[in-house]
């Protein structure tokens, strides 16, 4: 048995071969596992519960049948997704989880993230998610029209477009101190997040214990995905 972990996805009518991909591993590798845990931004876009973009019905069909077959999905938000809520719950059989959230995995205790958080040294990036995480900000949202939704998910997408375009790579890469305090503060000597897109292990010491920080690949090009069971946790791309 094993337990798989993907992020980063951003399913979007522009990459049809990777939302097969996606629907691909919901009726095949993910059917033998007992858990699939999606740690952020599975959507490219998401206005809302009550406004699925109709290219999204499949990969959320395809993840109530993986769920109905027994497979436990947890799905935290990412920045671009943040908006789902409980219809997603309902409509797809997943369990939304906390950002951050401590599983045991096989006995090792571990932190699950998006990432975005640890990313402190983009100081532009971190007062726009305070902004648009507060609750006051996303009810404001969902009371919107959905023609409004769309035109203001395009204006912040391109906000955020020309930041990152601004942003030298290393400011929108994780801060080394945000990671030892977050694995301080919940007390366990392994991470796993996405969000980077920087798919790779690290190696590193938190109060003079060997800790692993494992980033977890997009699926932009490939669809990444790290598979753990009771010996190791492999990453992979396919
Ligand atoms: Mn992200």
């Amino acid at each position: 048995m094993s337990t798989l972990f993907i992020s980063d996805l951003h399913l979007s009518s522009e990459r049809p071969r990777l939302i097969e991909q996606f629907i691909k591993l919901t009726q095949g590798e993910a059917r033998a596992a007992e858990a699939l845990y999606i740690l952020g931004d599975l959507f490219e876009a998401w206005l809302g519960d009550d406004a699925v973009l109709p290219d999204m019905a499949a990969p959320i069909e395809a993840l109530k049948a993986l769920t109905e077959s027994g497979v436990l999905v947890y799905v935290m938000v990412g920045n671009r997704d943040f908006l789902m809520g409980e219809g997603f719950e309902a409509m797809s059989g997943v369990r939304l989880i906390d950002d951050p959230t401590v599983i045991d995995l096989y006995g090792t205790p571990t932190l699950l993230m998006h990432g975005d958080t640890l990313c402190t040294d983009d100081i532009t990036y971190q007062q726009i998610r305070a902004r648009v995480r507060d609750p006051a900000w996303i009810a404001a949202a969902l009371a919107m029209s959905i023609e409004e939704r769309i035109a203001t998910a395009q204006r912040m997408r391109a906000q955020s477009r020309a930041h990152t375009q601004a942003t030298a790579e290393e400011i929108m890469d994780v801060n080394a101190d945000a990671v030892t305090e977050v694995l301080r503060k919940h007390g366990v000597t392994r991470l796993i997040h996405g969000h980077t897109h920087r798919p790779a292990v690290h190696s590193l010491q938190v109060e003079g214990q060997p800790a692993t920080r494992i980033v977890l690949g997009d699926w932009y090009q490939q669809a990444g995905l790290l598979r753990c069971n009771k010996t190791a946790c492999e990453l992979v791309s396919e």
